[in-house]
C-alpha cells in the first residue's frame, strides 16, 4: 500500500504517491503480448442517437497509455495487456485490423454499423496511433454509419477528427471522464485532467462535426466513461457522485451518451491491492439499477454494461439474482425505459438498503 511521505504530499495532492505505487504494482507484471493481434474483438448490438445498431468493438494493443507509464490510474490494468517496449508501428497495427475484420467477416450476415477503437490509451494520440493510420484506419471503415473512438481530451483536435469526419462517418469520442467532480477523479482515480479539459474536448468535436455535417447538425460528439465506484468511496457515496456526475454531462453541448462503467478488479492496479486486503467490493448491481432509473430523464442516453456481472471481482448482488439483473440493466440500454427495474426483485435488496444506509468510506466494505 502507498506510505504517505511529506514530501508527495509538498509535491502535489497525492498524485505523485499514487503514481509510484501504480509504478511499482504494475511492475510486477511479466506478460507481454503480439503486436500483430488485436488485444480483443467483438460483436454486439449498440444504443446510439440514431438508434439501436449492431457494432464491431475492437481493443487494438498499441504501445499502451502514456498516463499508464507515468504510473496511471487506480482501477486500470488494460497497461498491463500492452505490448512491451512501448509501441506498434503502422504495419502491425494494420494487421490487428485485418484480424478484427476477418473475425467479422466469420461471424456476422454483414458489416457492422458501428465501429468502436479503443487502445489501452488514445486513439487520438499520435505517438500510439501515427497520423498515417489513422488516415489508413478511416479509410478501411468508410463505409460504415458510425466510428467511436477512445481519447483522454487533450488529445481532441478538429484536424484529426476531419479524417473520419471528411468521409462521412458520423464520429464520437469516448472519453474516460470517470467522474464530474474534479477531486475524486485526481484523489480516487488518480486521473490528471479537469472537468473544464472534457467540456473543451466537447467543444472541440461538436466544432468539427459541424463544419462537416451537410444539415448544419452537428455529427461529431462525445460518450462519456463513468466509473461506477473508485476506490475509497463507499457505496453510498459513489452511487451519489454517480447521479450528480451524470446530469453534469448530459448538460455539456456535445455530450450524447453517457457510459457508466461499474468498477471490476483487474489485475495489476491498486483497486486489486485494496480488494486483496478486504478494502474493496465491486459495486451492487443494485446500485447501478438505481443510479439509471433515477437519471433517466435527463437529455442523453444513459447506458451500462457491466462487466464481469455476478462474480467476485465484478458488479454483483447476492449471486442467485445477479442474471437477472443484468438483463434488466442491458434491456434498459436499448430501451431507456426505467420500469424494466420494476421487474426484477430478490431478498438481497434489503442488504443493498443497509449498505446504502450505513456503509461509510472507513467501514467499507460492510457486505462482501
Ligand atoms: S484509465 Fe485510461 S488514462 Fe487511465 S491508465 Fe488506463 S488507459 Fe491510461
Ligand atoms: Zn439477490
Amino acid at each position: 500500500m502507498s506510505q504517505p511521505t511529506p514530501e508527495s504530499y509538498e509535491s502535489g495532492r497525492g498524485m505523485d504517491a499514487h503514481n509510484e505505487v501504480m509504478r511499482e504494482i504494475r511492475a510486477r507484471n511479466d506478460e507481454s503480448y503480439e503486436p500483430t493481434e488485436p488485444t480483443r474483438v467483438w460483436l454486439d448490438e449498440d444504443n446510439t442517437p440514431d438508434g439501436v445498431r449492431q457494432s464491431l468493438t475492437i481493443i487494438l494493443n498499441t504501445g499502451g497509455c502514456r498516463w499508464a507509464r507515468a504510473g496511471g490510474c487506480t482501477m486500470c490494468g488494460y497497461v498491463a495487456e500492452s505490448v512491451e517496449g512501448g509501441s506498434v508501428g503502422h504495419e502491425n497495427l494494420m494487421t490487428q485490423i485485418e484480424h478484427c475484420l476477418g473475425h467479422e467477416a466469420e461471424n456476422a450476415e454483414k458489416p457492422a454499423e458501428i465501429v468502436k477503437i479503443y487502445t489501452s490509451g488514445s486513439f487520438l494520440d499520435e505517438r500510439e496511433i501515427p497520423a498515417e493510420t489513422r488516415a489508413a484506419i478511416a479509410e478501411t471503415f468508410a463505409d460504415r454509419e458510425r466510428i467511436v473512438v477512445e481519447s483522454l481530451p487533450d488529445f481532441v483536435d478538429r484536424g484529426k477528427l476531419a479524417d473520419f469526419l471528411d468521409r462521412g462517418l458520423e464520429t464520437d469520442v469516448a472519453i474516460g471522464l470517470e467522474t464530474a467532480t474534479d477531486r475524486v477523479r485526481h484523489d480516487a482515480v488518480n486521473k490528471y485532467f479537469d472537468f473544464a479539459d472534457f467540456e473543451n474536448a466537447c467543444a472541440e468535436a461538436r466544432t468539427a462535426g459541424a463544419e462537416t455535417g451537410e444539415t448544419g447538425e452537428p455529427v461529431a460528439g462525445v460518450k462519456a466513461y463513468l466509473l461506477m465506484k473508485p476506490p475509497f468511496l463507499a457505496e453510498p457515496d459513489a452511487v451519489a457522485d454517480m447521479k450528480q456526475s451524470i446530469r453534469g454531462c448530459a448538460a455539456v453541448e456535445g455530450c450524447h451518451t453517457v457510459s457508466m462503467n461499474p468498477c471490476n478488479v483487474q489485475r495489476h492496479t491498486m483497486v486489486e491491492e485494496l480488494y486483496h486486503d478486504g478494502g474493496f467490493r465491486p459495486p451492487w448491481l443494485w446500485s447501478i439499477c438505481d443510479v439509471l432509473e433515477s437519471t433517466a430523464d435527463v437529455d442523453a442516453l444513459v447506458v451500462s454494461d457491466p462487466v464481469g456481472h455476478g462474480s467476485d471481482r465484478g458488479p454483483h448482488n447476492c449471486g442467485e439474482c445477479d442474471d437477472l439483473v443484468q438483463r434488466a440493466i442491458k434491456d434498459f440500454d436499448l430501451r431507456q425505459d426505467p420500469s424494466v427495474f420494476e421487474e426484477v426483485s430478490c431478498a438481497c435488496e434489503s442488504t443493498w438498503e443497509y449498505v446504502m444506509r450505513e456503509e461509510t468510506a472507513y467501514n467499507q466494505p460492510l457486505v462482501r
